[in-house]
């Protein structure tokens, strides 16, 4: 039996595991952390439909267990990748007939934004961190009272050349509208504020939110982006900001920040390139072979990419990829 090994148990890696076993292949998946899962794990309801993140988990566990010929290594790493066998930080050897890369993105560290205040003032928190006080029901002030009024702000730490993230990180748009629809649904008689660059809309049943948040929720869309937060005597945040729709600034006082963090690059990919002759693009996501027909294939035979490696991607996106990628290697194999 053909044997892959895939590294990374974020829902790319374990989609993979489970469509090979499928199409008869064996899997070893190899995650760094003590459960599978990855980001996903942390997350509460799902854009666009509301899913609990945990029930979309939770089958693709329930798959992954049942699935025939997978076996899971979790809190080690791969110290030595080829695509004909992986040594991993145990000292064991992996031989394989291919490997799959699936070790995900990294969430932007919204401290490198200091001016936003970031681990510097109270009741300034990202958009992960608000996943989880959605998932503990706790969305309370720092003083134990309810947000009153919340800001979120798009864009922190994409298409910023400061902090050397140029790209668009594609999912962050659409988390900070659910946000805001969330937060509305908790606090009916807070007032949200969305503060963004350009509303970034791309996916089936998304632009119908942004228009609901809008008009069932009245979550309000400021264009502009907040260039200072500073703490008020009475425990507030004050934002400065441009109205850039009406070309004025802006001053205003929030009990709540919301940064959307983006989706950045793993730190190691620049080392898999060098270390292995792949390629990396200039926003530090792997690069494919090819955007079309070789999309899911690195530029070195038998390393293959699936999920967040190669760009922000959606969940959907990133379950499709990794059956795609599985399907790519049945197709290689045989031609083998
Ligand atoms: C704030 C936020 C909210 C989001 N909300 C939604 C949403 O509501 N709906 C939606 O469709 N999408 C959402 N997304 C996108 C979603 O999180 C991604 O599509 C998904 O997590 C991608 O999965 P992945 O397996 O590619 O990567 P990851 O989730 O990053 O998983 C990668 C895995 O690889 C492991 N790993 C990394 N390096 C190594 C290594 N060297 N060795 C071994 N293992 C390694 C990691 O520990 C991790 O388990 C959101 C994203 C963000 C940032
Ligand atoms: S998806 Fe929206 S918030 Fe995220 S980087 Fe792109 S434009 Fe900015």
């Amino acid at each position: 039996m053909k044997h892959i090994v895939i590294i990374g148990g974020g829902i790319a890696g374990m989609q993979c595991a489970v469509e090979l076993s499928s199409l008869g292949i064996s899997a070893t998946v190899i995650e760094k952390e003590h459960a599978t899962g990855g980001k996903l794990a942390s997350w509460h309801r799902l854009f666009p439909s509301f899913t609990p993140a945990e029930d979309v988990l939770g089958e693709l566990r329930l798959k992954f267990a049942k699935a025939a010929n997978i076996s899971l290594r979790c809190g080690v790493t791969a110290t030595e990748i080829t695509p004909r066998k992986v040594t991993l930080s145990t000292g064991d050897e992996l031989e394989c007939d291919a490997v799959v890369l699936a070790t995900g993105f990294t969430l932007f560290d919204a401290r490198i934004k200091e001016e936003y205040g970031y681990g510097i003032y109270d009741n300034v928190v990202t958009s992960a961190d608000l996943e989880d006080m959605f998932n503990r029901g706790e969305i309370v002030l720092k003083n134990g009272n309810k947000p009153r009024r919340i800001a979120l702000l798009h864009c922190v730490g994409s298409r910023d050349e400061k902090v050397c993230q140029r790209h668009c990180s594609k999912v962050c748009c659409v988390t900070g509208v659910k946000q805001a629809i969330e937060l509305k649904e908790m606090f009916p008689t807070a007032d949200v504020f969305n503060f963004y660059m350009d509303i970034r809309m791309f996916g089936p049943g998304y632009e119908e939110m942004y228009r609901e948040a809008q008009v069932k929720h009245n979550v309000h869309f400021v264009r502009g982006r907040i260039s200072e937060v500073s703490p008020t005597i009475d425990g507030r945040l004050q934002l400065k900001a441009e109205d850039t729709l009406t070309g004025r600034p802006l001053k205003m006082s929030v009990d709540m920040l919301v940064l959307l963090v983006g989706m950045r690059a793993n730190e190691e990919n620049a080392e898999l390139a060098a270390r292995y002759g792949l390629q990396c693009q200039e926003s530090g996501f792997m690069k494919p072979q090819d955007n079309f027909m070789h999309n899911v294939e690195s530029n070195v035979e038998g390393i293959f990419y699936a999920g967040t490696i190669t760009s922000p991607k959606s969940v959907g996106e990133t379950l499709n990829e990794a059956t795609t990628v599985a399907l790519r290697i049945k197709d290689w194999l045989q031609k083998q």
